[in-house]
């Protein structure tokens, strides 16, 4: 399973599902993109190889955030319903996951009565818990913080608020993720190897850290919103 995002001056279709590509390895069920474009977010996924999902995408299809995910199925069964990105009721939040939520199942009880939901994913409890959040405060990255305290288990996660399209938020415990800058863009993915094409400058993210990912900028911070200074390194992998 595997995490691609992008947020900058260009088309990222192709980034991801290049991105998606090179985490094949890792292994997978199920993939998903979802691209931002004036204002609306559009989500596309297949049961099965990237080949598929590249074919389903088409040419045309457009986004300069987008964010891509590669499924092993934890929670659900491998389907193009459970496959991610999910979406929040409203589908202003667009969520990636890899990873697992032990407590999803008291969080949607707690929080979620008479929300519908869509899939049978963990996943789709995170996003869900973030819109619900978010109507209190309208404050996304607080709302993002502070669903990620009550989360139990490991995660790595990629959120587009289609009322925020110059923001992408990321966050990760116990799963892997980098921040890949560049010039005009940054990215995120599971491993450097997805996006060494693109750069070869990365920034590690620690356990319990959320990064607020510009196109050229982005702010660490943990989970209390104070903010964390970390330099960049040069990647040296063999493509
Ligand atoms: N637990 C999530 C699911 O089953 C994410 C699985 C993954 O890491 O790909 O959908």
């Amino acid at each position: 399973c595997g995490i691609v995002g992008y947020i900058g001056e260009n088309n990222c279709k192709d980034i991801l599902l290049d991105g998606l590509e090179k985490l094949e390895y890792r292994g997978y069920d199920s993939a998903g993109i979802a691209l931002l474009e004036n204002n609306d977010v559009q989500v596309i996924k297949v049961k099965g190889r990237i080949a598929a999902l590249r074919e389903k995408v088409g040419t045309t299809a457009a986004g300069k955030v987008g964010i891509g995910h590669t499924r092993w199925a934890t929670h659900g069964v491998p389907s193009e319903t459970n496959a991610h990105p999910h979406q929040s009721a409203s589908e202003r939040f667009t969520l990636v996951h890899n990873g697992v939520i032990e407590n999803y199942k008291e969080l949607k009880k707690e929080y979620l009565q008479g929300v519908e939901f869509k899939s049978e994913t963990d996943t789709e409890v995170v996003v869900q818990l973030i819109e619900k959040f978010n109507s209190e405060s309208d404050d996304t990255a607080e709302a993002f913080r502070k669903v990620i305290r009550l989360l139990h288990g490991s995660y790595a996660f990629g959120l587009i608020d289609k009322e925020n399209p110059e923001t992408l938020y990321v966050a990760k415990n116990k799963s892997p993720l980098l921040i890949g800058v560049g010039k005009g863009f940054n990215v995120v993915a599971s491993d450097a190897m997805a996006t060494l094409k693109v750069t070869d400058q990365y920034v590690e993210i620690h356990d319990e850290e959320v990064v607020l990912l510009k196109k050229d900028s982005f702010t660490i911070m943990n989970l209390d919103g104070e903010e964390i200074e970390r330099e960049p390194y040069t990647a040296e992998l063999d493509m």
